[in-house]
């Protein structure tokens, strides 16, 4: 489900907390053809059935286009709305748009399905999302694709590998070990070499990073964390430029992805508060892994935005904003004592997301899962400890920092009683 951009769109060009507020809410969206623009948010269209005034209408319709009336599957003014506001809040998307589907999985799903075919090479990062990584193993495999891992960290050694690839899938941070990779140089080796560049935005929005502007050619997103930002709903939303958008779309439509007028509805909500909530959830975030990167117990703070962790200087160089997301590495310990110190925290869920309001912990194991990369990392003094294997990944909300921070020391004092 899509829109492509309105080039009927009037507004003078806004900053992004003025866009944020304004996108996506045409005039015709959200009221009648007698009163255009009667009510601010586009009312919840459910419908499958479009009707058609008489036949000539019917066939003179521009049918099977965005942002027309046609099937339920092609959406109405409600999903067209959140499309539009993600393409407008996208810089380089303006000659695209955006498609929309049912999670943050399946966009990625979608657009890996848009760019590649049996007998091609994908290189992959390997700090990517466990599910992508899954995907690559399973679904791509089965098509005949074959993946290539690479550290995000090496940009030479990745340059090296774009010869003869047919795409990359990039995260920048990645959501686990929230390494920052140098985004200019692997998006610039890979076009060098004509690849396909993907990049998984979810950490940052694109508040905090523009993909396209940096010259990928689709940002994905899971709408289902700082979009939605209240826990409640589920969807992801690939944005391209003009090469990109229609294919992107067309699969997606043949693969009949739909979403409902009601889960968009709520996207629309919490799109509008998503800077805000970014802020306060990246200033908690950033004074707590500053207070953690002092604590004996930790051996490193994995923050993109605090200094001395691993791509904090690409960070400042090329993201206007951080989240809430991070994680920190213990000295030591065993995984009982980790259990122990997650179970002592009163005002940290224990769940498997972020973006929401409201804070979670849950423990990572990227030893597990990296394939061309080293793991442990670095201590914070340079050296390199086997026993630092057990991490924490911290999502935080919109609490008061002092409230966390105090949970938090509790946690560790159990920790260090468990170890
Ligand atoms: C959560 C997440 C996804 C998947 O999104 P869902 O909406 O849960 O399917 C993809 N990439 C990243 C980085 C995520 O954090």
């Amino acid at each position: 489900m899509s829109a492509p951009t309105d080039k009927n769109v009037s507004r003078p060009a806004t900053r992004p907390a003025t866009t944020i507020v304004a996108a996506g809410r045409r005039r015709e969206w959200t009221g009648t053809p007698g009163h255009p623009g009667a009510v601010v948010n586009p009312p919840v269209w459910r419908a499958s059935t479009h009707l058609y005034p008489d036949m000539a209408t019917l066939r003179a319709h521009p049918g099977n286009e965005d942002g027309h009336f046609y099937y339920g599957r092609r959406g109405a003014p409600t999903q067209w709305a959140l499309a539009q506001a993600l393409t407008e809040l996208e810089p380089g998307a303006q000659e695209g748009g955006t498609v929309l589907y049912p999670s943050g999985v399946s966009a990625i799903c979608g657009a890996l399905m848009t760019v590649l075919r049996p007998g091609d090479t994908l290189l992959l990062t390997d700090n990517a999302y466990e599910p992508s990584r899954a995907m690559a193993r399973g679904l791509l495999a089965d098509l005949g694709i074959k993946t290539v891992w690479f550290d995000p960290m090496d940009s030479e050694a990745f340059a090296a590998l774009c010869p003869g690839a047919r795409a990359v899938l990039l995260e920048a941070p990645g959501s686990l070990t929230m390494e920052v990779p140098d985004m200019p140089a692997l998006i610039g080796a890979a076009k060098a070499q004509g690849l396909a560049v993907l990049v998984d935005n979810t950490w940052a929005s694109p508040l905090g990073f523009a993909p396209l502007a940096h010259g990928a050619d689709i940002s994905i997103m899971s709408l289902t964390k700082h979009v939605s930002g209240h826990s409640d709903v589920m969807m992801g939303s690939t944005t391209a430029g003009a090469q990109w958008y229609r294919p992107l779309r067309l699969k997606a439509q043949a693969m009949g992805l739909v979403v409902s007028p009601d889960d968009a509805a709520m996207m629309l909500r919490g799109l509008r508060t998503m800077g805000l909530r970014l802020e306060k959830a990246s200033a908690n975030a950033l004074a707590l892994a500053q207070w953690l990167s002092g604590r004996a117990e930790v051996a490193q703070v994995l923050c993109p935005m605090l200094p001395g962790s691993p791509g904090h200087a690409f960070w400042a160089r090329d993201f206007t904003g951080g989240c809430g997301l991070f994680s920190f590495v213990l000295k030591g310990g065993t995984a009982r004592a980790r259990d122990a110190l997650i179970d002592a925290l009163t005002l940290f869920g224990i769940g498997y997301s972020f973006g929401g309001f409201e804070s979670l912990a849950t423990p990572v194991d990227p030893a597990a899962i990296r394939t061309a990369s080293p793991w442990p990392r670095p201590r914070k003094d340079g050296t390199r400890e086997e026993a630092d294997r057990f991490a924490v990944r911290l999502a935080i909300g919109l609490e008061d920092v002092a409230d966390l921070m105090a949970d938090l020391d509790k946690a560790l004092a159990a920790w260090s009683a468990a170890r």
